[in-house]
């Protein structure tokens, strides 16, 4: 480590080799935080690693976790190493749990054990459920109708457990659709088998698949595609660093959802994107996806005005041109 690295704060990142988290990595460090990236590789990338030391480990296993703690001492912990897919969830509930929940309560155990006051967590609009297309807030009971948001909202029980019992201070923040990639071209997301929306119409248009399926057109929305709110990764990465912050000036835990209070239809998304690309998207329309709701957009007032969040780079053709720069600097565009 240089001197610099031993003055700074270290901060435990959970699945910092994966895509939010290594955008979170990246932000951490340009506020002056050093970021350990702690991840398993089984979703994550070392080469998203960029921004601070790697440890590989694996929350199943506790004594990875209290290592990475012995060897870097750091001052809070953001949590984002999960199983994420809500389709894959509903196949395989059991391991949804088992991995969410067992890894959360490992990780919680070992801060507490460290002293660790502070902890900023990775939620989920999914813990909403299906509720009708109404505006999704920090206050709106949660309902969740698949395996990836019920086991996000027990964590966020957990979460509360172990405040009132040990202390432990939490931001919760509760992700609307995630989008995009780096401004300047560092990381970007990268999931093998990829299973969302964005990244899959960028292949269709580029020739990497032969269309983008289409999950549906007879939900009750606008158009009948389901409605998502989407962020780009790099503000929600920000509102991290803010939420950091916020807990070590003494304000306490809180819930923030980060959205835009704007939704696109998937048929709006596809719009947009022939926009950007100038390209046809090649599209059939395919069934349902199980555990879909048909609308979820956020209400991020509390974010703004509390934590001074702003999402600056949340558009639509903004998250879309960045993630086809990624996607064309990767290779998967022809020209
Ligand atoms: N979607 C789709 N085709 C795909 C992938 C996603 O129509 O190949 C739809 C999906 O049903 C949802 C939206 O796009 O309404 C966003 O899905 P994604 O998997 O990106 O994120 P999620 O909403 O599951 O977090």
């Amino acid at each position: 480590m240089s001197e610099d690295q031993i003055l700074s704060d270290h901060i435990l990142v959970t699945g910092g080799a994966g895509y939010i988290g290594a955008h979170a990595c990246k932000a951490l460090a340009r506020a002056g935080f050093v970021p350990v990236a702690f991840d398993n590789l089984a979703t994550g990338r070392e080469s998203a690693v960029k921004f601070g030391p790697f440890f590989r480990g694996d929350l199943m296993d506790p004594t990875t976790i209290a290592a990475a703690i012995a060897q870097y001492r750091p001052v809070a912990v953001m949590h984002f190493a999960a199983l994420s897919l809500v389709g894959e969830s509903m196949r395989d509930p059991g391991t949804y749990w088992r991995v969410n929940v067992t890894g959360a309560l490992n990780l919680m155990e070992a801060t507490v054990a460290a002293g660790i006051r502070h902890f900023v967590f990775s939620s989920t609009c999914a813990t909403y459920g299906d509720q009708d297309g109404v505006v999704l807030d920090e206050e709106t009971p949660q309902h969740p109708i698949n395996a990836y948001g019920a086991s996000k909202r027990a964590i966020e029980d957990m979460l509360r457990g172990f405040e009132a019992a040990h202390g432990l201070q939490s931001v919760i923040f509760r992700y609307f659709n995630v989008a995009g990639a780096d401004e300047e071209g560092e990381i970007g997301e990268q999931h093998d088998p990829e299973t969302h929306l964005i990244p899959l119409m960028l292949e269709a248009i580029d020739g990497k698949r032969p269309a983008l399926t289409l999950f549906g057109d007879d939900y009750p929305t606008r158009d009948g595609t389901c409605v998502r709110d989407y962020v780009h990764v790099s503000d929600l990465a920000d509102a991290h660093v803010l939420g950091l912050n916020w807990l070590r000036d003494g304000r306490g835990s809180r819930v923030f959802c980060l959205g835009t209070g704007t939704g696109f239809s998937v048929r709006e998304v596809i719009d947009h994107a022939r926009v950007v690309t100038n390209r046809e998207v090649p599209v059939l329309l395919g069934a349902r996806r199980a555990g879909d709701a048909a609308a979820l957009v956020s209400g991020s007032a509390r974010a703004v005005a509390e934590l001074g969040w702003n999402p600056k780079r949340s558009n639509l053709p903004q998250m879309i041109r960045d993630a086809w720069r990624w996607s064309q600097s990767r290779g998967f565009a022809r020209d």
